[in-house]
Order: C-alpha cells, then sequence, then structure tokens
C-alpha cells in the first residue's frame, strides 16, 4: 500500500474533498490534490463530464456545487434520448481543478486507466438546487460543446446513491449516439492510452529529417495561434507535415486547422491534439 500524501497546508483537512483525497496516492497519480473549496457566488457553473476508462468504461458526470464537482458515476454514458434513463450513481466530491484533468491513473491506483474529457462547458439549475437535493430531483439546462439542452437527475427511491440522468423533451433530442473524442484534446481514450506508440513514428521520421533534439517542458512552450490572412485558405494549399517542435502540426497547417491545446500523455512527449482533424485532412487532400 502506498502512503497517502498528508494534505498541503493549502487543503482544508475534514472538507468536502477528504474522501477524494483518502482514495488517492498523490505520489503516484498525475491527478490533482484538491485546494480548499470555494463556493461560486450563484447557483450553477463549471459542467465536466470525463470519460473513464477504467476496470469498466463509464462516464463521469460532473457539476459545480458548492465550490466542488458533484459527480456521479455513468455506466453507459449520457444519452440525448429521453427514453434512455441512464443510471448515475453519486460518487465523492472532486476538486474544480479535476476538471482540466486528462491523462493516465496509474496501475495500481483508484480508478486507475485513462480518463479524458469527453465534455465541458456551463450548467444551470432550473430549480433550487438545495430543494432539489432533499427532494432527490434536480432540473437543469447543460450548455456544453456535445450535451446541450434541458436534463433531470431524479434519485431512486431507497437507494443512498442511485440516481437516473434523463434528457427532458426539447431541440436537442436526438437519437444518434455522441462522439467520444476528448473536447479538449480531440483523442479517444484509446489513443490517450496508445499515445507512445503514435510518437515513435513521428518521432523517427524527425531523426531522419536531422531536427534539432532538446528538452522541452510544456510550462515553457507557446501556444500556436491562429492568425489573420489577406486571402481565404485553400485546403489544397494546406497539407499539415510534422514539425521539430514535436507539436506535430507545422505552424502554416496550425492556421488552418487551428490547434488545440496540447495533453500529457504519461511519456514526456506532447501530443498537439486534433489528429482526428489532420487525418481527416490528410485524406481530403489526398483524394485531390
Ligand atoms: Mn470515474
Amino acid at each position: 500500500m502506498p502512503t497517502r500524501r498528508k494534505a498541503r497546508p493549502e487543503e482544508g483537512n475534514g472538507d468536502a474533498l477528504s474522501t477524494y483525497r483518502a482514495k488517492r496516492a498523490f505520489d503516484e497519480t498525475p491527478e490533482p490534490g484538491g485546494l480548499v473549496p470555494k463556493a461560486a457566488p450563484k447557483p450553477g457553473g463549471l459542467l465536466i463530464v470525463h470519460m473513464h476508462d477504467a476496470t469498466r468504461l463509464h462516464w463521469d458526470l460532473r457539476l459545480e456545487m458548492d465550490g466542488v464537482l458533484k459527480s456521479w458515476a455513468v455506466p453507459k454514458g449520457p444519452s440525448a434520448n429521453p427514453a434512455d434513463k441512464r443510471l448515475a450513481v453519486k460518487v465523492e466530491d472532486h476538486p474544480l481543478e479535476y476538471g482540466d484533468f486528462e491523462g493516465i491513473i496509474p496501475e495500481g491506483n483508484y480508478g486507475a486507466g485513462t480518463v479524458i474529457v469527453w465534455d465541458r462547458g456551463v450548467w444551470m439549475p432550473l430549480e433550487d438546487v438545495g430543494e432539489g437535493f432533499e427532494k432527490g430531483k434536480l432540473l437543469f439546462e447543460l450548455r456544453g460543446y456535445k450535451l446541450r439542452g434541458r436534463w433531470t437527475l431524479i434519485k431512486l427511491k431507497k437507494t443512498e446513491k442511485e440516481w437516473l440522468l434523463i434528457k427532458e423533451r426539447d431541440e436537442y433530442v436526438s437519437t444518434e449516439p455522441y462522439s467520444s473524442e476528448s473536447v479538449l484534446s480531440g483523442l479517444t481514450n484509446d489513443e490517450l492510452r496508445n499515445a507512445k506508440q503514435r510518437v515513435e513514428p513521428i518521432k523517427k521520421e524527425l531523426e531522419k529529417l536531422g531536427a534539432p533534439k532538446r528538452t522541452l517542458r510544456v510550462e515553457d512552450t507557446e501556444l500556436m495561434l491562429a492568425e489573420t490572412r489577406a486571402d481565404p485558405f485553400t485546403w489544397r494549399r494546406r497539407v499539415p507535415t510534422p514539425s521539430p517542435r514535436m507539436g506535430g502540426c507545422s505552424r502554416s497547417s496550425s492556421t488552418a486547422i487551428g490547434c488545440a491545446p496540447r495533453v500529457r500523455t504519461g511519456s514526456r512527449f506532447c501530443i498537439r491534439a486534433r489528429d482526428s482533424t489532420i487525418r481527416s485532412h490528410f485524406r481530403r487532400s489526398r483524394a485531390r
């Protein structure tokens, strides 16, 4: 058993996050320790849905309440079809900083497996939250990249932790399944797990091209931002090429396709994301 790291001074003891911290060995897992929760001035706030490929694949719905992310594990994931009532099991509160967490929880640790930010946005309660918890019914609006419109969480009677997540009827109802990639990195859980294999071919190509080698720290690297141009771009002119910055796409391609934030991959390399975009871009270029 690994020894549990003591809470840092800025971390509360016996606050809403003590269960979260007690379950994790922070010298082994890359997950955040969690600062003392500070409640937002008004109800609602951050919406996060993690897709977590652990012992069993599940989604973690997280809604900001009282300065923490109230969390439910949804084994089958959210459905935009009101006919699908999805079991949502209440789990321990997570720190707000967990909202940005995407990575690999190492073997032997709590929740070992890959975690991606499957959706992110804001949520707004449509009824009083305190009363909702007492009654066991929360009605709210979600404004994520994937989850939109009105949803309900209903607690099953005679259970402690079991709720149902149901899509309410509105213009966002659909029978189409949601896409499975991260809204932050564009990676799927499998791609995140296999990041090392994906980096190897790029590394070999760069060595072949004689690219200079040096250690890169994520903190020191700048995001490549989109730039304005005088003329509109054409797909033909913009085929992404791996660049010596190990980012994966060159400056010219980044203006065309945009570059998502980098992700920690567990190795010392970073994948610059949206590979699915890059791949489809390649396909389109080849088709001509
Ligand atoms: Mn989970």
